[in-house]
């Protein structure tokens, strides 16, 4: 029997494949051990939007450095907007994360996968694999992510994650404004929120 989200040549959404995801393995949501400073921003709006449903979460956070590396793959997520990312994530200050285990397992990772509501976790963990490139949508081809295996297309992964290249620019543009940048490139960037301490 073909898996819920293969059916002949349509591909139906299917609400369980992150589930599916973290029953069969590693997921978007583990590390590689020591991979940590590479991991996605986490913005303090996002932070509280989590302790707002999941008031014992506090342990799910970690501090870290905006290291030369992390620095570098953030620009590289912006092209064309380094000099804005720069001074957001100034080399020699600090940003929040997601906190993991020892075996690289985001702390709000359980058996059946994330314990959080979709709406309530961090932007980039809702665009996993999916990010705007110009006008369009682009997959990371990550071998790891079941919707990439199952779907292989842009059009069928976005049918199998439930989601439309509208909604993939529009969370796009929301984590955007999250982490400080405008929500379109070439708009004028947000007031800076206030910093609180981590
Ligand atoms: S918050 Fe949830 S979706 Fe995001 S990395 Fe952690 S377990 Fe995965
Ligand atoms: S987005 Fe992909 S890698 Fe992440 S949990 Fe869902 S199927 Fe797995």
């Amino acid at each position: 029997m073909a898996p819920p989200g293969l059916v002949g040549v349509l591909t139906v959404a299917d609400p369980d494949i992150c589930q599916r995801c973290a029953q069969g393995g590693p997921t978007c949501c583990c590390l590689e051990p020591g991979a940590e400073q590479g991991c996605f921003p986490l913005a303090p709006a996002e932070r509280d939007r989590i302790l707002g449903v999941l008031s014992g979460a506090a342990g799910a956070f970690a501090r870290e450095a905006n290291s030369p590396a992390f620095v570098e793959n953030m620009k590289a997520l912006f092209p064309g907007e380094e000099e804005l990312v720069a001074e957001l994530f100034p080399e020699g200050g600090f940003h929040l994360r997601l906190a993991v285990d020892a075996a690289g397992r985001c702390r709000l990772l359980g058996p059946q996968g994330c314990v959080l509501p979709r709406e309530a976790r961090p932007h980039y963990c809702r665009l996993f694999p999916l990010w705007p490139v110009g006008r369009t949508v682009m997959a990371f081809a990550a071998e790891r992510c079941l919707a990439w295996r199952e779907g292989r297309s842009l059009r069928r992964m976005l049918a199998l994650l439930q989601t439309t290249e509208k909604n993939v620019k529009e969370l796009h543009g929301r984590l955007r404004l999250a982490w400080g940048l405008p929500p379109e490139r070439g708009l004028p960037a947000p007031p800076a929120p206030p910093r609180k301490k981590t």
